[in-house]
């Protein structure tokens, strides 16, 4: 049952501007605010200052305008939020569940790693620094235990943290803020009751709603949405050259978005205005009928049209 009280969000990282695998996300986690008459939240997720690019906040804003998709409040900058992220790890200090690490990314480089390709931290300093050795970071110790969630679209989860994770950083040796714990911390704070994101986080899941019950936060329901692959089978990102979404010629983008997401409009409103197929979409969003694939081919990339990226 979807409370009256709906509050979701669309958090991008501004390292550049969307691709048409952020949008849909974006447009996923918008429907399923608006199809219940919930708050749809934007916030940037700006904390790794190093990798944002100048001007990407700007420009996802006019791309998430261009395609109707209107937020409410305030977007939340994360870069402005170090006191909160710093009393989040206080209190986990307070409670003793977080410790010093000395570890260098060559130290861990052999250790074993998960089939997200992420190193599972062998726990090399959860007993103390070795000797001679400085602090880094800062990890949380993670129990052997399973932790179970349920996923909208994904059904019913589980993983174990220490096999499958090992203890992680929550501030990391560059002395920002680690992502686990800035989600945590903005999810809460911003009253976040229905998180829709891409699925390349959903095995993110479990570190999360760990954080969350050892800092005494709400854990939100969790959708994960297919991601959108190159023709090279890759996750479109910075990294993978993937090209900006076009702010013009976006009913036609959005179309294909829709219909990746298993809500094709119907013919009389394909590449209409984006209001009108979102007005559309919105009366009509199941999210049982989004694909469970993790991943799929990008929809929008045929030769013909302006997605595809130059040879
Ligand atoms: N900032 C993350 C990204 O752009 C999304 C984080 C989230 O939705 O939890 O991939």
């Amino acid at each position: 049952m979807i409370p009256a009280s709906y509050v979701g969000r669309f958090a991008p990282s501004p390292t550049g501007p969307l691709h048409v695998g952020s949008l849909v996300a974006a447009v996923a986690s918008w429907l399923d605010a608006r199809a219940v008459g919930g708050r749809w939240l934007v916030r940037m997720e700006d904390l790794d200052v190093p990798r944002c690019e100048p001007g990407a906040a700007d420009t996802i804003l006019s791309q998430l305008e261009a395609y109707g998709l209107h937020w409410d409040g305030a977007v939340l900058l994360q870069s402005q939020r170090d006191d909160a992220y710093a009393e989040a790890l206080a209190a986990l200090q307070s409670i003793g569940v977080v410790y010093p690490c000395a570890c260098t990314r060559s130290q861990l480089a052999d250790a074993s790693r998960n089939h997200e390709g992420e190193i599972i931290y062998p726990g090399t300093c959860r007993n103390g620094l070795p000797a001679g050795t400085v602090a880094r970071a800062w990890r949380v110790s993670v129990p052997d235990v399973s932790t179970y969630f349920h996923d909208r679209i994904h059904g019913d989860l589980q993983q174990n943290l220490a096999h499958e994770v090992g203890d992680f950083i929550v501030k990391r040796a560059d002395g920002l803020y680690a992502y686990q714990l800035a989600v945590v911390v903005d999810d809460a704070f911003q009253g976040i009751t229905h998180v829709v994101r891409g699925a390349d986080l959903l095995w993110n899941t479990p570190r999360q709603i760990y954080l969350q019950s050892l800092l005494g936060l709400p854990t939100p329901v969790y959708a994960h949405v297919p991601l959108i692959t190159n023709a090279a089978g890759q996750k479109l990102s910075k990294q993978t050259l993937a090209p900006a979404l076009p702010e013009t010629g976006c009913g036609a983008v959005l179309t294909r978005a829709l219909a990746t997401l298993g809500h094709p409009p119907p013919d009389e409103l394909a590449g209409a205005e984006p209001s009108e197929q979102l007005a559309w979409a919105s009366a009509h969003w199941h999210i049982e009928n989004v694909p469970t694939e993790a991943a799929i081919a990008n929809p929008v990339s045929t030769p013909e049209n302006c997605l595809t990226p130059d040879p």
